[in-house]
């Protein structure tokens, strides 16, 4: 095959929403080969606003995919210096630690059940008064993650109240004490090491909102506030760690699993190293993610505090604003039959020279911050008789960048930190006329990778600083390339005193609040 036996690569997955993807990556973080099977298959949906993931399904998904990959390179396995393992957001499920054995599903990230357990617990008396007694302990202490306990809502997005769904459904489990709790990081690690390490990493466990990010440890609080068993959590490592040893039956030699990573990793793999540093991933939904440094951001908007990475004894924390109906919002108006093929999109939406006053509202699994109203519902408002199918796709479209806007501009507010340079991956990143109105609503230039997978490389980033194939972070910046970037424009016919959309964001600011509370 012409590669030289000794060259060493680098395997890196992501385990989507949509889709498992694997990469080979070589020193020059170029891709030698790849390997992608789609995740739809397996998504099921047993009840209205349930969705879950087979875990047999996803595990052979995963084994599939990697032994791809390497023979889409033409490689060996033994070629492989380590692998790393990104994932989707706080997808998780609860085993059997004896047997190995599934008690339930995956319950993904995008499940609702939780939603009436969120909600009785945000109004109930006992969080009344934690969130009182917080606030007068931050206010004699000063102490900031006083305040943010006194600012704890529950949202079925977290993995806390799905998992007190699930240990109230197999209470025997908990009882015998044979439960281990895990997100795909952890149980795709147990398996790979057939049975032997139960651990995950700084950056999956904060996202799941058992985890107290400003002690760096699972949240005695919030475990003892939901009677979450300490005993069924992981151990947190470090994002670069030698997590164990896919055990060689597996794939024929014993490869290092060097990095686990939730889908900070696109940060990482985005080079967004520095305080200031934000990247925007637009897939299924939008996280828009900005480096607050070594400290966490303590928010009142919703913005969530997250460990994006600690590597050594450096931790970088991430302030993160999401929006739940990107990728999520085109595919339902492709199932609607409003087009045929994603990519038409763009093209459809630049053919009409407005929306014709149509506003779009993407909030079918409710709106995130700043509104935070899990009540919301998606709508369409302001239709007229001469409203197109076109109008509707860019109203759709407009909508995802207006979210954008709203986001950074609640993290301008928020945190105060000069912003140093935007990012975007995600496969809606690819949609030109989204990025150009994203850049012109910012005001800033928005750079878009050659290479959308940021996820998967950020994880193999991780993995390759940890065995040394790569020397530091500068290095990674200069492996790192940029396809083409998004200057704001200045002006054109019909903005408002050089505002784009001035009056345009204010209808659908308004069609927003009139969504709100819909579900009662
Ligand atoms: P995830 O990681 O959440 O699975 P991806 O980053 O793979 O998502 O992005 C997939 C989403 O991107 C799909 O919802 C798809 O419809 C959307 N998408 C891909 N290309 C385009 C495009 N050119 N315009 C708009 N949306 C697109």
């Amino acid at each position: 095959n012409g590669f030289s036996k000794r060259e060493t690569f680098i395997l890196s997955v992501d385990v989507g929403t949509t889709s498992i993807r694997c990469h080979v990556y070589d020193k020059s973080a170029g891709i030698r080969g790849s390997s992608a099977s789609l995740l739809q298959v397996s998504l099921l949906y047993p009840q209205p606003g349930w969705v879950e993931i087979e875990p047999e399904d996803l595990w052979k998904g995963f084994l599939t995919v990697v032994k791809g990959a390497v023979q889409d390179a033409g490689l060996q396995m033994c070629q492989m210096e380590s692998l790393g393992i990104s994932t989707q957001r706080a997808t998780f499920m609860t085993w059997d630690r004896n047997t190995g054995k599934p008690f339930h599903n995956f319950i993904t990230w995008q499940d609702l059940r939780a939603a009436e357990l969120a909600r009785s617990w945000n109004e109930s008396c006992t969080m009344k008064t934690v969130h009182g007694v917080m606030k007068t302990l931050h206010f004699l202490t000063r102490q900031k993650r006083f305040l943010a306990a006194s600012l704890v809502v529950f949202t079925a997005q977290h993995a806390s109240l799905r998992l007190v769904w699930a240990l109230k459904n197999i209470p025997q489990a908990v009882e015998d004490g044979s439960c281990y709790f895990g997100t795909i990081d952890t149980w795709l690690l147990y398996k790979l090491t057939k049975g032997l390490v139960h651990a995950t990493d700084y950056s999956n466990a904060s996202a799941t909102a058992i985890f107290d990010s400003y002690q760096m440890c699972w949240s005695g609080f919030i475990c003892s506030l939901l009677s979450i068993p300490l005993s069924i959590l992981p151990r947190v490592q470090n994002t670069s760690h030698k997590f164990g040893t896919c055990d060689p039956s597996i794939f024929g030699v014993p490869i290092p699993i060097m990095s686990m990573a939730d889908q900070q990793a696109a940060m990482f793999g985005e080079c967004c190293f520095d305080i200031g540093d934000v990247k925007i991933t637009m897939g299924t939904g939008t996280f828009m993610d900005l480096n607050t440094g070594n400290k966490p951001h303590t928010s009142v908007a919703g913005l969530y505090p997250l460990v994006g990475w600690k590597i050594g004894a450096d931790v970088v924390y991430l302030a993160e604003g999401n929006a739940a109906g990107t990728g999520s919002a085109i595919k339902w108006a492709q199932d609607l039959e409003l087009f045929s093929d994603v990519r038409e999109t763009e093209a459809i939406a630049s053919s009409v020279e407005d929306s014709d006053g149509v506003y779009f509202v993407p909030s079918f699994s409710g709106l995130q911050a700043p509104l935070n109203d899990p009540k919301a519902c998606a709508s369409f408002m302001g239709l007229k008789p001469s409203t197109t199918k076109r109008h509707l796709v860019r109203a759709i479209l407009e909508s995802i960048a207006f979210r954008n806007k709203q986001l950074f501009e609640v993290m301008l507010r928020e945190t105060r930190i000069p912003i140093t340079k935007i990012r975007a991956d995600g496969g809606v990143c690819t949609n030109n006329f989204i990025m150009q109105l994203t850049a012109d609503l910012l005001g800033r230039k928005i750079e878009r990778p050659s290479h959308f997978d940021m996820s998967c490389l950020g994880a193999a980033f991780v993995a390759g600083l940890g065995t040394g194939y790569w020397r530091n972070q500068e290095e990674l910046k200069k492996l790192l390339s940029t396809d083409q970037h998004f200057l704001p424009r200045r002006s054109k016919a019909g903005w408002d005193k050089g505002c784009p959309y001035r009056g345009v964001l204010q209808s659908w600011e308004r069609a927003l609040q009139r969504s709100m509370h819909w579900y009662s």
